[in-house]
């Protein structure tokens, strides 16, 4: 039986860019792009949004208020050194790199090269290229490799998680020996499209169902971490943040 506070008709999902948020009233989310994201997004997001716009898996994309939010975390605490797992066309990359200091270092995880240099080129003309160590490798191998390093565990200051959701559990098993005590970590696309609060025979669009379980069963577990402080966001599909304190 559907939930009674659902909205009639309602089908869980994002169909489109004009709707990335969880936000009831598009109004209300086109008058924070246009008050207060788009007259601040650098050109080179601009241009790679735009670009983006135009690629068929556009919806992947992280949404440039979301951007904005990332980039204030990263100046807020001083990251360096940074991880993102999940890097599709780059636009949460470039933020992080337009964000990070000349010296500072993202290593950036996809098992799709060919969606990163689409982006590539305007990442290139924002400057910001030779920050960023591009591994084309499926994320958790490639983790389990740096955890085999001693000297890898505790040195990112903030980890950005965008990747499959069914491995988010995976993922912060791993993430959270790498990142160091005081840094954080941003699980993306926590709400799933505002299904996790749903009744399970809601009436979801196709990509949500198979994994909204794992977006639930992830929230219980880093509900429950001790070795984290949380703040579960409702900016674009939400963020939940993470930071570690021991
Ligand atoms: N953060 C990106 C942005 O700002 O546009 C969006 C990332 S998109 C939602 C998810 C990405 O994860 C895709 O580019 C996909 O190729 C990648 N991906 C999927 N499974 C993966 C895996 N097992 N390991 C690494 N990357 C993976
Ligand atoms: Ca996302």
């Amino acid at each position: 039986m559907a939930n009674e506070e659902e909205p009639k008709n309602h089908v869980f999902g994002v169909k489109d860019l004009s709707h990335k948020t969880l936000l009831q009233s598009d109004a209300l989310y086109q008058y924070i792009l246009e008050t207060s994201v788009y007259p601040r997004e650098h050109e080179c997001l601009k241009e790679l949004r735009e670009m983006t716009e135009k690629h068929p898996r556009n919806l992947m994309a992280t949404p440039p208020d979301e951007g904005q939010l990332l980039s204030m975390l990263i100046k807020l605490i001083n990251a360096k050194n940074t991880l993102e797992i999940g890097v599709y066309t780059g636009y949460s990359l470039l933020s992080t790199a337009l964000a990070l200091p000349p010296d500072g270092k993202i290593l950036a995880l996809d098992v799709n090269r060919e969606y990163y240099e689409l982006g590539l080129p305007i990442i290139g003309k924002a400057g910001v290229a030779h920050k960023i160590d591009f591994k084309e490798s499926p994320a958790l191998p490639f983790l389990d490799e740096l955890l085999e390093d001693e000297n890898k565990k505790g040195t990112f200051d903030f980890v950005f998680v965008d990747a499959d959701k069914n491995n988010y559990l995976n993922y912060h098993k791993r993430v959270i020996d790498l990142v160091k005590v005081g840094g954080l970590i941003g699980y993306d696309n926590t709400l799933w499209a505002g299904s996790v609060a749903a009744s399970p025979d809601a009436p979801f669009m196709d990509y949500i169902k198979p994994l909204r379980g794992y977006v639930m069963e992830l929230n219980k577990y880093l509900a429950q971490d001790s070795r984290i402080e949380i703040c579960q966001l409702p900016v674009g599909d939400g963020i939940t943040l993470c930071r570690r304190i021991i």
